[in-house]
């Protein structure tokens, strides 16, 4: 039998660090991963690499260069069993969120992962965390069709997962879906986790519509800042962070310029700003008025999710409005608990 075949990403960050013979960081060519991890040499699937032109922190990641990740990987596809994104952590969370709504039908695994200190530090998290990664895109003992992070002895649904510590090496978390592997002595699949594997071919969704913003609510937010936001020149959504279950301020002022908004053809998602549990509209009077008005409530997604499915809906049905609000009530990659 063949070995199974991986295609690495190396977009940047802090995983991709070594100390040069004076001591300072440097990003590393990928063709020099073996001297990085050398415990590659003798793993069991064949290992190819792809570096982004540029190399960045993730704070530069951009639309255009997730467009320039999906691809690599769309152009390769058929040539690997799976992929796997070396990536910064500071935005690792939206890059995965944002490739699970551009892939549609994916039926091979992508999977994201980084580090908290460098490769070339002698207590790096990095060699565990891409020797994992590794092992879970190529693994022949579960197929895992979907976009996911690998940090600290998890596998979580990427379009779930939030960088929760700056500090830790437990980095990430999904807060509202359990994890879809763990590493102990073995890695344990939960297969029955997975998203369900696609029957029709690959589709790539290249478009995004940036078009859009964050509004997050706190008690003394005024008018100015709403409005400022909400009229923003060419706006086409927003994602407001309420509170708790989907809470907000039920003064006539902020229903009004929300109303006006949506009246203008301005999308409103709502996401709450607590980590776990979801949005139920009219659970209490606070969320009342914004229902009656149009308000979309977005259940238990997570803001990294809402803000890059909405600019992919908005990229890919640019005439279609109506069709944009639904999909954001949906679950289309199991970003949402249903
Ligand atoms: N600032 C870095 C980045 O996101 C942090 C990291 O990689 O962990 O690229």
């Amino acid at each position: 039998m063949h070995n199974n075949r991986v295609l690495i990403v190396y977009t940047g960050g802090t995983i991709g660090m070594v100390q040069d013979e004076n001591g300072s960081l440097h990003p590393f060519a990928l063709d020099r991963i073996y001297d990085a991890v050398p415990q590659l040499r003798s793993c069991e699937y064949d290992i190819d690499s792809v570096t982004l032109p540029s190399i960045i922190d993730s704070s530069d990641m951009t639309p255009n260069l997730w467009v320039s990740i999906a691809e690599i990987i769309e152009n390769n596809y058929n040539d690997y069993d799976g992929f796997v994104v070396l990536h910064g952590t500071d935005t690792m969370a939206y890059t995965a969120s944002a490739l699970s709504f551009m892939f549609k039908n994916l039926s091979k695994p992508i999977v994201l992962t980084g580090s908290q200190l460098p490769l070339g530090m002698l207590r790096s998290d990095g060699r565990e965390n891409i020797i994992c990664a590794l092992e879970v895109a190529s693994t022949r003992l579960a197929t895992i069709p979907e976009v996911c992070i690998f940090f600290e002895n998890h596998l979580y649904r990427g379009n779930r997962s939030t960088k929760q510590s700056a500090e830790n090496f437990d980095a990430f978390e999904s807060y509202n879906y359990p994890s879809l592997a763990k590493a102990g002595i073995n890695i344990t699949f939960k297969e029955h986790l997975f998203l369900p594997m696609p029957t029709e071919p690959l589709q790539v969704r290249k478009h995004f519509d940036t078009r859009v913003a964050i509004l997050k609510l706190f008690p003394g937010i005024g008018p100015e800042v709403v409005n400022a936001v909400l009229n923003a020149p060419g706006l086409q959504g927003v994602v407001i962070e309420t509170y708790g279950s989907g809470n907000a301020p039920t003064g006539e002022w902020f229903i009004n310029a929300l109303d006006a908004a949506i009246r203008r053809g301005i999308i409103v998602l709502n996401v709450t700003q607590c980590k776990a549990g979801a949005v139920k509209m009219r659970q209490y009077a606070a969320s009342c008025d914004m229902d009656r008005i149009g308000v979309i409530g977005a259940g238990d997604i997570t803001i990294e999710a809402a803000i890059t499915k909405m600019m992919c809906l908005l990229g890919e049905y640019p005439d279609n409005k109506e069709h944009v609000r639904v999909r954001l009530s949906q679950s289309l990659r199991g970003e949402i608990t249903e």
